[in-house]
């Protein structure tokens, strides 16, 4: 089983009350293949919500509030489902400071992108499950595809 944002499987659970539609994301849920959970929503933060991002290994919202325990409690019941269900990858959204994997936001609220993880996607990682994005969605179907022939021998 697939945990994947699910702001890309079109689920408006954005900070702004919108989603990341991904046709392909969204196919795999349908399939039944993968589950879509919103790690910030999960964590009890509302939606709509003031966003937020990463600064110094806290997350600070755009009116200076502190809600790192809010992120931190939304990894840990993503990893708690991801557990669950046996799950061995997921696809999360890139650039967030939940599910942003490699690369997330800076801190400054312009836009601008450093290297690092968000909470959740860093948590999943620690504990063997492989990240993908919405941006490398060929290097899943390869990996995904490798493990079938695999399991297949
Ligand atoms: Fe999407 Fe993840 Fe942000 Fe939820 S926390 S809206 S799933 S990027």
């Amino acid at each position: 089983m697939i945990i994947v944002s699910a702001c890309l499987a079109g689920i408006r659970c954005r900070y702004d009350g919108k989603d990341n539609l991904c046709p392909q994301v969204r196919e795999l849920v349908e399939d039944g293949k993968a589950i879509p959970l919103c790690p910030e929503q999960l964590g009890g933060l509302p939606t709509p919500r003031v966003p937020a991002e990463i600064t110094d290994e806290k997350v600070i919202n755009m009116n200076g509030i502190d809600v790192t325990e809010n992120f931190r409690k939304g990894a840990r019941e993503t990893l708690k489902v991801a557990k669950l269900v046996n799950c061995r990858i997921a696809i999360l959204k890139s650039n967030s400071p939940s599910c942003g994997f490699g690369k997330i936001y800076d801190g400054t609220f312009s836009n601008k992108l450093t290297e690092g993880n968000g909470f959740t996607s860093s948590l999943l990682a620690q504990n063997g499950i492989k990240i993908f994005s919405e941006n490398t969605l060929p290097e899943f179907s390869a990996h995904r595809f490798s493990r079938i022939k695999t399991d297949k021998k």
